[in-house]
């Protein structure tokens, strides 16, 4: 796998042809990482952070099969696909068929980190859903209203995972392979007699105002795992992100208690 990656990165840079061809206007000098999924053949290739292309690759005989380099394209107007995602054509504004290896952030040209510290996560989010909700293609063919239909589901997802702390927490270990039991439970006994504390006090509280001030509070220990969290993945450590995930499953359940009161 590893070797794969590092051949294509040196095809790449020994032959800039087969992308200058294909992208005149890149400067491919400066190309510099690529990935290969093995579940499905095709090379991601990006410099810095900008996407080039992907390239199907046949799953047998992946070296003899270079030659045969193919781009995505509009499945209606047959236009290359420049820029990733690629999940609307940007000659035809058709939608595209979701391509499953486009993860969340890059659904909004986001960085794979938890700190993701982007205020315009909703304003891409609606210009996404002016281009694919299914609603805005109601004339267009049935294909197309599938694709529509699943695109705008996808980017409705990746939104609501990436706009939570926990579910965005939750969705960076996924990417690495690695499932929070979120059922398990943190037999720390001070942890669990400050649930009971929070769990009674919200219980108890007789009004808005109350309730409010014991958010506060919980806002303020979630915040506290959530740059716990932050480190411990940056530093993958992933026993400590997985426990500070479990801690701020706790806190985002009081929370939605008291919304529910409020
Ligand atoms: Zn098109």
């Amino acid at each position: 796998m590893l070797n794969k990656k590092l051949w294509i990165s040196i095809l790449l840079r020994s032959r800039p042809h087969f992308l200058s061809t294909l992208f005149p206007k890149q400067k491919l000098s400066r190309v510099f990482s690529c990935s290969y999924h093995i579940s499905e053949p095709r090379v991601y290739i990006r410099f810095e952070d900008h996407f080039i292309g992907n390239f199907g690759f046949p799953k047998k005989n992946f070296c003899s099969q270079v030659s045969t380099l193919s781009v995505s394209k509009c499945w209606n107007c047959n236009a290359v696909a420049l820029s990733k995602p690629f999940l609307a054509c940007e000659s035809c504004r058709c939608v595209q068929p979701v391509d499953p290896s486009v993860d969340y952030f890059q659904i909004f040209g986001l960085k794979k980190i938890y700190g993701i510290d982007d205020t315009n996560l909703e304003s891409k989010y609606k210009n996404w859903q002016k281009k694919l909700h299914p609603d805005l293609v109601h004339s267009k063919s049935e294909k197309e209203k599938e694709y529509a239909a699943e695109q705008s589901a996808r980017v409705i997802d990746a939104y609501r995972t990436l706009q939570k702390p926990l579910l965005r927490a939750m969705y960076l270990l996924q990417m690495e392979g690695i499932h929070v039991d979120e059922e398990k439970t943190v037999s720390e006994p001070e942890l669990l007699a400050e649930m009971m504390e929070f769990r009674e006090a919200v219980e108890e509280a007789g009004s808005p105002q109350t309730l409010k001030q014991i958010q506060g509070q919980v806002q303020e220990k979630m915040e506290v795992w959530s740059k716990y969290f932050e480190n411990a993945f940056k530093n993958r450590k992933f026993d400590d992100a997985i426990s500070s995930t479990q801690r701020m499953t706790y806190y985002h359940r009081i929370n939605e208690e008291i919304i529910k009161k409020l």
